[in-house]
């Protein structure tokens, strides 16, 4: 297939590739490492490699620890079992950050929250977080949405309530710019977005007040989860292990991956990233017929960018036009799933893949 018309996935997740992944998995099986016991010294090896090249790429700060589950939903139900030992508050700006809250009351934490009109973010003086709230709970970009939370918004947060946890899921943010571990002491995401990897594993970096909290909860006999505590998975983490049978393809290609940035660099993707998110957004504001979701600029994520279609052109008249180009784009989220489309902006989208989707955008929607 000729480079310049291979296909693309924009859909922001599970996304595109990133570009050498054949390669990788080919090596993993020349390698045998599948058919290794997950307690093998060689598999050890493994995770140990993917673990010290994600902390090499993000700059993870050396008493943040690195864990290994299947998704970000679970982890989201590790925070609040671990990390939450009163009640939780939750700042609600689309579908995830809601999921999270609804994790929070399925897990009994009598949660609370604060909504933000879709689309929007939050200002900070409009955070009230009462006393008995002990884990606030954060997306720092909201994929349904298209908002991103500044890291300066996360800070005020972090500064006014010194006592509280932060769980912040950075999914659809990862890899793609720089993340601030001390604003927050659990993160997390899953590798299908912004990593460029098959679905099927997610990433804790936790905080030792995190797991501290952990231990506190646990010894006063709460229950923190007996599939993945942060404190069994912090037992087998020491050891390069994984309390169950990990995804071991996932994480052999999670460390290949990451490998590959480390060679980048973080500045330099997240760089290319801002200016791959300012060459869509400054189309769209030179297409009469289609509007970005999220006015505010401040508030606009520079990975997933929801666009709202006119009237009489849907989602999935769109995406049927893009076929012949070889190129797909996300529906819009939920209750936008026909009005709108979302494209991703991920740094396995090279700036030739974002002027194809563009031109490919303007014949079909073009004035
Ligand atoms: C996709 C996504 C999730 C869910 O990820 P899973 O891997 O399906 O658990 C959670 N939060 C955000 C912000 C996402 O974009």
């Amino acid at each position: 297939m000729d480079a310049a018309n291979k296909f693309i996935s924009f859909n922001p997740g599970p996304s595109q590739l990133y570009l050498e992944i054949e390669e990788d998995i080919k090596q993993a099986l020349e390698e045998h490492v599948l058919s290794l016991s997950h307690r093998s010294e060689k598999f050890g090896e493994v995770v140990r490699k993917a673990k010290e090249n994600l902390r090499t790429y993000f700059s993870v700060p050396a008493d943040y620890r690195i864990f290994f589950v299947s998704s970000a939903i679970e982890s989201m139900e590790i925070a609040l079992r671990n990390c939450c030992a009163q009640k939780s508050f939750h700042l609600v700006n689309g579908a995830f950050s809601r999921r999270f809250f609804s994790s929070a009351q399925h897990l009994k934490k009598s949660p609370l929250h604060l909504t933000a009109e879709e689309g929007h973010g939050f200002t900070f003086e409009q955070v009230k977080i009462p006393a008995e709230c002990d884990l606030v709970c954060l997306t720092q970009n909201e994929t349904s949405t298209g908002v991103r939370l500044p890291y300066d918004f996360i800070d005020n947060i972090r500064k006014k309530h010194p006592d509280k946890l932060i769980a912040a899921d950075i999914v659809s943010s990862a890899a793609t710019e720089r993340v601030l571990f001390e604003l927050a002491d659990f993160w997390f995401f899953s590798v299908q977005k912004g990593c460029g990897l098959p679905a099927g594993l997610g990433v804790i970096i936790a905080s030792k007040r995190a797991l501290t909290k952990a231990r506190v909860l646990a010894a006063q006999g709460a229950d923190i989860g007996s599939y993945h505590s942060l404190l069994s998975l912090d037992e087998f983490s020491q050891k390069h292990q994984t309390p169950a049978t990990p995804n071991m393809l996932a994480i052999y290609l999670l460390g290949k991956r990451f490998k590959r940035l480390v060679q980048v660099g973080v500045e330099a993707v997240e760089k290319e990233s801002f200016e791959k998110a300012k060459t869509l957004y400054g189309w769209l504001d030179n297409q009469p017929a289609l509007k970005p979701f999220v006015k505010n600029l401040a508030d606009r994520s520079f990975t997933v960018i929801p666009i709202v279609l006119p009237e009489g052109k849907n989602s999935n008249l769109i995406r049927e036009a893009l076929k012949p180009h070889n190129l797909t784009v996300g529906s819009g989220y939920r209750s936008f799933k026909d009005s709108q489309i979302r494209i991703a902006n991920f740094p396995q989208h090279s700036k030739e893949d974002i002027k194809r989707v563009t031109e490919a955008m303007d014949s079909i929607v073009g004035s």
